[in-house]
């Protein structure tokens, strides 16, 4: 097992455990989050929802029907990337997180981010975005007009799969934005490949539309 697998078997057994806050009381199974501690993508939505829940697995049921339709527009299943969630537990009756709840539960995925060292992150729905582009209004911010780079890792807001459930009319933007990913892996790779000082192929034989031209 590799260190970051170690990790991650690590943190989900203190989630299965943890009651640092009241979610603790109410959930039936922990949600830690699953996929290959080598993901090069992680996805994080917001909370476990009933049946998440009642299988103590992340984005099951229709959300995470469609979470995999987007992923094979890209080419991947979710066994590919590694999906969490901003609260490990479930809120009772699907309500939001209270920021208490959030704080209490930021170790966990914080210490994901470190273990797994992801090229992109996205992020589902509300408070996932809040975490990573604070202020932020999906609506405004969705897609390519809130990429950015830290580091090492680019971050992506996405709509949650819920919320384009039921916003059908949202569903052109959802595939336009997931569409980005590889764009964006390929483009931090070059990037990466530039600043250690090696020449870089081009990043592929689409053009570079001009608002992209600074980015990272
Ligand atoms: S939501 Fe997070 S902090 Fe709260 S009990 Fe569950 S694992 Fe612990």
């Amino acid at each position: 097992m590799t260190d970051a697998a170690a990790t991650l078997a690590l943190i989900a057994e203190e989630v299965a455990h943890c009651t640092a806050c009241p979610l603790c009381r109410t959930r039936t199974n922990a949600v830690p989050g699953e996929g290959p501690a080598d993901a090069e993508i992680l996805l994080i939505g917001e909370g476990p929802g009933q049946r998440e829940d009642a299988l103590g697995r992340p984005f099951v049921g229709p959300s995470g029907d469609l979470l995999e339709q987007w992923l094979a527009e890209i080419g991947l299943t979710r066994e590919q990337v590694f999906i969490a969630n901003v609260v490990k537990c479930r809120p009772p009756g699907n309500r939001d997180p209270e920021p208490s709840e959030i704080a209490a539960c930021a170790q966990f995925l914080d210490r994901q981010i470190a273990a797994l060292a992801p090229k992109l992150i996205a992020t589902l729905g509300r408070h996932s975005m809040n975490k990573f582009f604070p202020g932020g209004k999906i609506t405004k911010i969705h897609g390519i007009r809130g990429v950015k780079r830290v580091g090492q890792t680019v971050f992506l807001p996405l709509f949650h799969p819920a919320y384009v459930l039921r916003n059908m009319n949202a569903m052109p933007d959802a595939i336009a934005d997931i569409r980005l990913v590889p764009r964006l892996i390929a483009r931090l790779n070059q990037r990466l490949h530039e600043e250690a000082g090696q020449p870089s192929e081009p990043e592929n034989d689409q053009p570079t539309p001009p608002h992209q031209t600074s980015m990272f």
